[in-house]
């Protein structure tokens, strides 16, 4: 088969990785890919988001499967494009990407199919806004209706603060339209977790779960990022809670979605809050997360591609799926200044000392060849993933092959999987 994986993260790393293993593939291309993807992938100079583009190339070369890592090109409608020619596509359509693409649809939802998330509010007049904020005191999370690049949600402590957000999104619409309407909703406390599944719209197979770390620095300081780490198992997400997020989340969310006209294909991330053994949702996602991604898909000893076909031809409930019970950790690494500006085009060194290292793989996210030497291009730049025996042991065998690894400025936090260490240890 001829695969075409659309992004140039960690996570298409870690697929064109995952499915470069798979008996059944013969060629992997990758638009518009980075520097590790080229190992497995012929990487094109195409946009995510030009998705005519895309889907000419996906004719001319003939690709049997495209699976699609981020939202944006999924939210502007590239699985509809596909399969009007059809090509075969793993991922929602446009329609039920709104899950992602709008934060009020997917609250709403929620809300009208019982699924458990924080009470909310939501306006598009800021003074409205206010006069309930007013009523409603802090704290609550201000977040923007539509795609805003990670940014959109805003926590916030005080009044002022508060104040100050609903005036920067509304008024000075500094996420343009993605800001026309807002969500203030309640503030929770707990664990975050993330819960990934499978499904064709009927069927739904669960992923082990995981942790993601959003803020820069250790111990959760500091303003969020991409993400700067992530295990697999996530031990917050117990056996019986795990149940609940099916019952309570998952199926009523793919069936509630079918019942709106909106069938949900491909892959379906709930980011969860864990409060003394309940749960609430936060977000939708419409895709695989990242980093949660690169060490999911290391335990993963399953072909991925009969999982990603079936999806695409609606016949899950014909696969199953084996997972290696030994837990991974991503420790990803930054370049300086990240998240905020951040240097380009410096030359990482060391790459090759982690290639003998067991149960070691270096996914690459912001990564480039100049002058045939990888360089840094990106804010997040490597996720270095490990397996091992015990979480400690992957964890240990992560710190390891990243310190192994060198470019100026480079950065990562120190307390990768610790939470993990705190509730089994
Ligand atoms: P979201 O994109 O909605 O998941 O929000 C991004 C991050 O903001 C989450 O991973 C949480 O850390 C935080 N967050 C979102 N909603 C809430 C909430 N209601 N209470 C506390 N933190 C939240």
């Amino acid at each position: 088969m001829n695969v075409l994986i659309i992004g140039s993260g960690g996570r298409e790393h870690a697929l064109a990785w995952k499915i470069a293993q798979s008996s059944k593939v013969k060629k992997i291309y990758c638009a518009p890919g980075n520097a590790g993807i080229a190992e497995y992938a012929e990487c094109i100079s195409i946009k995510v988001d030009d998705i005519d583009q895309l889907a000419s190339f996906a004719e001319t070369q003939r690709i049997d499967l495209t699976i699609v890592g981020p939202e944006l090109p999924l939210t502007l409608g590239i699985v509809d494009e596909f399969e009007n020619r059809g090509l075969k596509i793993c991922g929602p359509g446009k329609s039920a990407s709104v899950i992602e693409g709008s934060k009020i649809f997917s609250k709403d939802l929620m809300k009208k199919y019982h699924i458990p998330t924080a009470d909310y509010a939501t306006f598009s007049s800021s003074k409205e806004a206010l006069d309930y904020l007013r009523k409603k005191g802090v704290p609550v999370v201000i977040k923007a209706d539509g795609l805003a690049a990670g940014k959109g949600v805003i926590p916030v402590q005080s009044l002022d603060k508060a104040e100050e957000a609903i005036d920067a999104i509304l008024t000075k619409k500094i996420f343009g339209s993605a800001g026309e309407r807002i969500i203030i909703e309640d503030f929770l406390t707990g664990e975050e977790a993330s819960f990934i599944a499978f499904t064709d719209g009927k069927t739904i197979i669960p992923v082990p779960s995981s942790q993601d770390h959003k803020p820069i620095y250790d111990n959760d300081q500091g303003p969020n990022t991409g993400g700067m780490g992530a295990y697999s198992p996530a031990p917050v997400i117990t056996d019986t809670l795990q149940q609940k997020i099916i019952d309570q989340v998952m199926i009523p969310t793919v069936k509630g979605m079918a019942a709106e006209g909106k069938k949900y294909k491909g892959i379906l991330y709930a980011g969860v809050m864990v409060n003394q053994g309940e749960i609430s949702v936060l977000e939708f996602n419409a895709r695989f997360g990242d980093p949660e991604t690169q060490p999911i898909l290391m335990r993963m000893k399953s072909d991925l591609m009969p999982v990603l076909e079936a999806i695409a031809d609606e016949r899950l409930d014909q696969v199953s799926i084996e997972w290696d019970e030994r837990p991974a950790v991503c420790v990803v690494m930054t370049a300086k200044g990240y998240p905020g500006s951040y240097q380009k085009g410096v030359e990482i060194e060391g790459l090759d000392n982690t290639k003998a290292m067991n149960d070691v793989q270096v996914f690459h996210a912001g990564t480039a060849f100049k002058d045939d030497r990888v360089v840094t291009s990106g804010g997040r730049v490597l996720g270095v993933t490990a397996m091992g025996s015990s979480i400690e042991e992957a964890i240990n065998q992560a710190y390891h092959a990243a310190s192994r690894i060198h470019w100026e400025g480079a950065y990562y936090r120190k307390d990768i999987g610790k939470k993990a260490i705190n509730r089994t240890g």
